[in-house]
């Protein structure tokens, strides 16, 4: 029996803190601590590593929760004692696994532990989209395979597909689920290139080969990225002839995506495409109040400023949450309560200086976040290409799209002279003649710094 608890001991935590909704932090600090100790008749001893106030407090407000949850999962009620290190050493100790490294499936899978289906408000714009990515995580691999949802940014994407990944490993905790961003995909390739040689190579195709449902984010980045595109090909032909799901999101439509292989745009189209509208203003209320319900860092809201907000923040559901929240973060600075006076301010600096024109600022930062790179790397004085190429196409781009001077851009970029912002500028209007991938990065990158 005490084997099968310890198996089954990282399930029921995980059980517990969601049917309980337990905060990470309460989690962390109660309950993943606990190790299984001994089952002794028909009660479990559970042990409370550190001589801390914890015992009497886990025993008090976690021992039902507890109990319910392992009854669940083990089909059988069991008592529950609490003991200290010092205790425990009277019941004969059996080594097991370490739990602390299996337990968290969640964050191992990549996920954000927010974006479940539960905080996941369905519309209009996003009803295909939600009843195809739940329908693949009841049924993985069965029905539409790949799924590939699209839609502009700040649209759901990211949260729907790992909802669908919160739900299979709910249900499935054996399931190996990986979720990663396209860019986070390319960068093991090219690392495993790099690295050297074919064990390298190897290991990547073991990890990606052998598991049950793979989710690539962002797909739109493996433009141009031949190599990249070759892997996914191959992983893709794996995964798909031993019937495991693959779940894909971009911003386009696999037919839109510049530079991508012909097979593989056929491929992402064998399952079913769906796509993600923006949310008419009966949703965006309903998506305020979830936020609202769901986060306890926000006050209770009137419903005349959640109105005033969902009517006046229309693009995308990322903004609309950045709004409401702007106006939680600056009444708490302030200490000025929320009004609608007080909402329509904020929201007027914040829609003021979103429509403000482009900046180096904004510019470099969408560069850094679009490579993955630190904008201090950006701005630091290291030469190396992968750093080189992101650094010229900021260059580039605030020449082309500010009216700030040369020298200032050059400032900004880490002091350089205002004739290396020049060669950087020319060298990259060059290469976008040349070079499709440069071209594309330009394109994509333009369209981040000026959405819509
Ligand atoms: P995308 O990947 O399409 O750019 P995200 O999935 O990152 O968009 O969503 C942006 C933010 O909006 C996230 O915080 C997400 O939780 C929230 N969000 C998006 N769609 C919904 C929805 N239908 N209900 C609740 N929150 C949503
Ligand atoms: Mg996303």
């Amino acid at each position: 029996m005490l084997d099968t608890i310890r198996e089954k001991w990282p399930e029921i935590l995980n059980n517990l803190k969601q049917e309980y909704d337990i905060t990470d932090v309460s989690f962390k600090t109660w309950l993943l601590p606990l190790e299984v100790r001994a089952v002794e008749e028909d009660t479990i001893i559970l042990v409370v590593p550190e001589e801390t106030v914890g015992l009497q407090y886990i025993k008090k407000k976690y021992s039902t929760p507890l109990r319910v949850c392992i009854a669940e999962a083990i089909g059988q009620t069991f008592e529950l004692e609490f003991v200290l290190p010092d205790q425990a050493d009277s019941f004969e100790s059996q080594p097991h696994a370490d739990i602390s490294e299996d337990i968290d499936i969640f964050t191992k899978a990549g996920l954000n532990p927010k974006y479940t289906f539960s905080s996941f408000v369905v519309g209009g714009n996003s009803n295909l989209a939600h009843a195809a990515a739940l329908a693949v995580a009841e049924s993985p691999g069965e029905i539409y395979n790949p799924l590939y949802i699209y839609g502009g940014v700040g649209l759901g994407k990211t949260h729907l597909m790992q909802a669908a990944a919160h739900y299979i490993l709910t249900h499935n905790s054996n399931m190996n689920v990986l979720y990663v961003t396209c860019e986070q995909f390319t960068n093991e390739i090219i690392n495993a290139i790099r690295n050297g040689g074919p064990l390298a190579n190897v290991e990547f195709r073991e990890k990606y080969r052998n598991i049950d449902v793979l989710i690539i984010d962002d797909i739109e980045f493996i433009s141009g990225k031949e190599t990249s595109q070759e892997e996914l090909f191959h992983t893709f032909n794996t995964l798909y002839d031993n019937k495991k799901q693959i779940i894909i999101s971009s911003d386009k439509h696999p037919k839109e995506i510049d530079n991508l292989e012909e097979r593989l745009c056929s491929r992402f189209l064998w399952g079913l495409s769906v796509d993600l509208q923006s949310p008419n203003y009966e949703t965006r209320v309903a998506i305020l109040k979830k936020k609202i319900e769901l986060d306890p860092n926000i006050p209770d809201i009137p419903d005349d400023i959640i109105s005033f907000i969902a009517a006046n923040v229309s693009s995308n559901i990322r903004e609309l949450e950045g709004a409401l929240t702007s106006i939680v973060a600056y009444s708490k600075l302030t200490n000025l309560p929320i009004t609608l006076e007080f909402a329509k301010d904020i929201l007027h600096d914040i829609t003021q200086s979103a429509q403000n024109e482009v900046t180096p600022d904004s510019i470099i930062r969408i560069v850094s976040e679009h490579f993955g790179i630190s904008v201090n790397a950006l701005i630091s004085k290291k030469k190396n290409q992968e750093i080189v190429y992101p650094r010229q196409l900021c260059m580039y781009l605030c020449r082309k799209l500010t009216d700030v001077a040369l020298t200032i851009i050059g400032k900004k970029l880490g002091n350089r002279d205002h004739t290396t912002v020049i060669y950087g500028y020319e060298k990259i209007q060059r290469e976008i003649e040349e070079n499709d991938k440069v071209k594309n990065d330009v394109d994509i990158l333009m369209k981040k710094i000026i959405p819509g």
